[in-house]
């Protein structure tokens, strides 16, 4: 009888490190269960990839595209099916301007404990949308918050994509996250060869990374930088046949 009650505490240390480890590995950036998982590129080139998530929206695709275009910069935009379809003149725009798009799913939901059929019409249908509003490009895919653990993975590994994750999230920080210039210098510090850099600059609340951009975007030129779109970067990584 004793030995059980004693048992009760290693279980539940046991039931508490095992959600903790969950809880780590959906939010893991550079490993999961599946597939390929990539949050930089090894790479003796001087190139970094610039991401965008969520949208299109109305607002502020085109101011985006706009600070892009004066700055001669090609970005990836992991875009939700749902916006997409909404908002197919935003995809045109951003494929018509010579941009990456990639597939960010097509609710924005955490895709943690969800079925493989969900996740098949999560994906599906928002490749349907991208390639509705004209885009032709590569479609690698992006969890929405950066979150996988089972089924996501599986299927796309099953699938053959990549999924795309980080090394540089200079909005991960509050403070920095309000401070346009303090955004674009912990870019300009972190990037290193083959980085990863994501950003948030769809939403109205997202003006301060919207700022960030021509700073951060100079900075990285400055550092001898070129902007290259994920797929790219995927071309240099060592160790590839490109
Ligand atoms: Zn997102």
């Amino acid at each position: 009888m004793m030995r059980r009650w004693i048992m009760v505490p290693v279980v539940f240390a046991l039931v508490i490190a095992g959600l903790f480890g969950i809880l780590r590995l959906t939010n893991a950036r550079t490993f999961q269960l599946f597939g390929d998982l990539l949050a930089r590129v090894d790479t003796d080139h001087a190139v970094v990839a610039l991401t965008f998530d969520d949208g299109p929206t109305t607002d502020y695709t085109q101011p985006v595209l706009e600070i892009l275009k004066a700055q001669d910069v090609r970005a990836t935009f992991f875009v939700t099916g749902r916006e997409t379809a909404q908002n197919p003149a935003g995809a045109k725009a951003i494929a018509d301007a010579g941009h990456e798009i990639g597939n960010h799913s097509w609710s924005h939901n955490r895709m943690i404990f969800v079925s493989s059929a969900t996740v098949r019409e999560e994906i599906e249908n928002t490749d349907a949308a991208i390639r509705d509003a004209g885009y032709k490009g590569e479609l690698h895919f992006r969890p929405p918050y950066g979150k996988k653990l089972v089924a996501l993975p599986w299927y796309l590994a099953q699938n053959d994509r990549t999924t795309i994750m980080w090394d540089v999230e200079p909005e991960a920080d509050l403070v920095t996250a309000a401070d346009p210039q303090a955004m674009a210098d912990y870019v300009i510090t972190n990037a290193t060869n083959g980085s990863i850099i994501i950003m948030h600059v769809m939403y109205e609340s997202r003006g301060a990374s919207r700022q960030a951009l021509p700073a951060l975007i100079d900075g990285l030129k400055a550092r001898g930088f070129k902007f290259v779109t994920v797929s790219e970067l995927l071309a240099l990584q060592q160790g590839s046949s490109n």
